[in-house]
């Protein structure tokens, strides 16, 4: 927990946001500005601060988010449909919030390759 993370403020409790889901290992929610009419961030409660900084007692955790994406795609109803998982690292991969989460993505066709 560090206090000038955004994310762990929000994690904490300490910022607000709109909490989709949470559990012991993650809080869900939705992202501030979506780029698609489901936009959520799956975000691990524990601040790690990128893909990079994983280690394998992290596999667990991954495994968790990613049924927690199918979860929520069921529940949301665009399982069938489709989504899209998507953890950006680093500049070129367009990370601005240095704390690891997994945007879910859904809701219209979309494009691949990616901008
Ligand atoms: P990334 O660019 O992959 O690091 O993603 C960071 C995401 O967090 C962006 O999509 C932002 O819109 C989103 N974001 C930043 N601050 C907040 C916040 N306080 N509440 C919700 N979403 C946020
Ligand atoms: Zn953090």
């Amino acid at each position: 927990m560090t206090d000038q993370c955004i994310f762990c403020r929000i994690t904490g409790g300490q910022s607000p946001a709109r909490v989709r889901y949470q559990d012991d290992q993650v809080v869900v929610i939705e992202d501030l500005a979506p780029q698609a009419p489901h936009h959520l961030l799956i975000i691990p409660r524990r601040h790690i601060s990128t893909v990079l900084d994983l280690t394998g007692e992290d596999s667990r955790l991954v495994g968790h988010v990613y049924q927690v994406a199918g979860k929520l795609a069921r529940e949301l109803g665009f399982a069938e449909k489709g989504f899209r998982v998507v953890v950006n690292c680093n500049r070129d991969g367009g990370q601005t919030v240095w704390h690891l989460h997994f945007h879910l993505l859904a809701g219209r066709r979309l494009r691949w390759p990616p901008g």
